[in-house]
């Protein structure tokens, strides 16, 4: 395939306009080149080319239990409203609600995300069939007695459902480990899974530091922070990523930058719930490698990584009364290349030859978009989900012009209605 003349983001976070030539899953030429014969070309007049975007914290099913909560804090959202429904889940539940939220996803410019959730062979089957790339680990502990018989997956349960699906589709699905969060998991059950996942080298995804009260309840429970209490367990051994961290002190992002802890900023999940306001530049001062996130569909309400980019700047020059403190630049950096690196894809995340196409591009010539002169402000600052042209993922194209070409989105939404029904 040929992307001729086509703006695009470079490495340098620059714009420039090249022909881009796609050869299977790759890049594989950047310049003035010529279409070979029977070759697919893309008129790339009037588009801007950027990298996939890398959502790192989602709970993809979660688009079931949409707009379900509104007005409640965290600690009381989970219990009253987000836990009894969840009680109710099924397999097809969870893989139509993973099919309905890929789908969100890549019309917004998204080919790669972090998964936690349950049933997750089911999330893994939604990844495979729609042509996403994903790292998904599975949830399933809580240390309330009360709460353990909805999700009490034992580790062997864990274990097989790595074996099960770490080679199943290794180019675009990774399995990673999972610890919900220090409230949710007994200190022995963080060792144990500290030690699956050593004995399988494979990432930890976890929620650390979330809102005032977790810290609280962790300082009486440890005598600790929860990042001091994670990385008194080992946990930081492995390569992690912890989404919000919204409440550190200056000991904890010492502890998260000496450790390569990249963390997945969630702004409007954390603005929902009334969190508090992730302070990146105090992150990125101190060396932490910062990310971005939607969190679950539920507690933000949408999958529109977009908006996330978009609102990540403006609440930080707000937070700071500085508008210099985050630009768009830095946006799309953590959103794309950092993003990847959590996910340990060091091949995505850069339009450059030699790394994987997973790609997608914005129609400048859209009323919100004009007059498109300056194209990476544009881009982080005007533009929203109907701008987006096409979604490519591995060369692979999976959305373009409104249409999804792997997923039946009008069946999966009728779905998704009916089995949502079912948990309330
Ligand atoms: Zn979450």
């Amino acid at each position: 395939m040929l992307l001729s003349q086509i703006y695009y983001v470079t490495d340098q976070m620059d714009i420039a306009k090249a022909d881009i030539s796609i050869q299977n899953d790759t890049i594989a030429a950047i310049g003035c080149l010529c279409a070979a014969p029977g070759e697919e070309v893309i008129d790339g007049t009037g588009l801007l080319l950027l990298p996939g975007l890398c959502n790192t914290h989602c709970h993809v099913p979660m688009t079931l239990l949409r707009g379900q909560s509104d007005h409640l804090p965290l600690d009381q959202w989970l219990q009253s409203q987000i836990f009894p429904a969840e009680n109710h889940l099924t397999k097809e539940a969870v893989y139509y609600g993973a099919l309905l939220g890929i789908a969100e996803m890549l019309s917004c410019g998204v080919t790669s995300f972090d998964d936690m959730y349950y049933f997750s062979d089911a999330v893994c089957q939604a990844v495979v069939e729609s042509g996403i790339c994903a790292n998904v680990a599975m949830d399933g502990f809580a240390f309330d007695p009360a709460l353990q018989n909805r999700f009490s997956i034992s580790l062997e349960e864990l274990e097989d459902f790595y074996l099960r699906n770490h080679d199943r589709c290794p180019q675009r699905l990774t399995i990673d480990f999972c610890i919900h969060a220090e409230y949710t998991t007994t200190p022995e059950r963080c060792v144990a899974l500290i030690g699956l996942a050593k004995k399988y080298q494979a990432r930890v995804q976890l929620h650390l530091a979330e809102t005032a009260s977790e810290v609280e309840g962790c300082l009486l429970r440890h005598q600790k922070t929860p990042v001091r209490y994670f990385e008194s367990l080992g946990l930081f051994d492995l390569p992690v990523t912890a989404a919000h961290c919204v409440h550190l002190t200056d000991e904890d992002r010492s502890i998260l930058a000496k450790n390569r802890v990249f963390v997945s900023h969630c702004p409007s999940s954390n603005c929902k719930l009334g969190s508090g306001i992730a302070d990146l530049s105090a992150l990125r001062q101190a060396g932490v490698l910062v990310t971005l996130g939607t969190d679950g569909a539920s507690s933000n309400d949408s999958l529109n990584l977009l908006g996330d980019l978009r609102l990540s700047c403006l609440l930080q020059k707000a937070l700071h009364q500085d508008p210099t403190v985050f630009t768009a630049k830095d946006a799309l950096q953590m959103a794309t290349s950092t993003g990847f690196h959590a996910q340990g894809r060091m091949d995505s995340g850069v339009i450059q030859v030699g790394k994987r196409a997973d790609l997608f591009a914005l129609r400048l010539t859209d009323e919100n978009m004009a007059p498109a002169n300056q194209l990476l402000q544009t881009a982080v600052y005007a533009a929203n989900p109907k701008n987006v042209a096409f979604t490519m993922v591995h060369g692979q194209i999976l959305y373009r012009d409104g249409a999804f070409l792997t997923i039946d989105v009008p069946t999966v939404q009728q779905k998704v209605t009916e089995l949502a029904q079912q948990l309330f």
